[in-house]
């Protein structure tokens, strides 16, 4: 069940084959197939679950970089950091060993600090137990 609040969000999403990303902008232009984790945030109205609700979507029109691999690839897990921040997590991410950018200033146009918010990860990594780590214990 994914929170209706606002904060960060991770996406896993799985790619069963190599995937041309047609984006000008970016390079490379190819991922291997894998798993990914993609980094956001939803602080706008229906907040997470709302965002969720339309990366699930498949009849969305291509709005951001991510929608590119959630229409070619399939959406495995999904985790929400209440309050939380995606570059936060990100860094997370990075810190860990086997984690790489596969493709710089994917998803992350509007962030400085960042090098994308897409990491490559290995294929049992389970972004539920990596979230956790951010949770404040209660
Ligand atoms: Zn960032």
């Amino acid at each position: 069940m994914i929170s209706a609040d606002s904060g960060a969000y991770l996406l896993a999403i799985d790619l069963a084959r190599e995937m041309t990303l047609d984006i000008s902008t970016l390079s490379p232009l190819m991922l291997p197939a894998g798993r990914y984790i993609y980094c956001g945030s939803a602080y706008g109205p229906g907040g997470i679950k709302a965002r969720v609700a339309r990366h699930l979507r498949q009849d969305k029109s291509l709005r951001w970089h991510v929608d590119r691999l959630t229409l070619g690839g399939r959406v495995s897990q999904v985790a929400a950091l209440i309050g939380g921040s995606e570059c936060t997590l990100m860094a997370g991410l990075c810190a860990l060993p086997g984690v790489s950018v596969p493709v710089l200033n994917f998803g992350s146009s509007d962030c400085r600090t960042c090098p994308a918010h897409l990491a490559a990860v290995p294929n049992k990594f389970d972004i539920e137990e990596f979230v956790s780590g951010f949770r404040s214990p209660t």
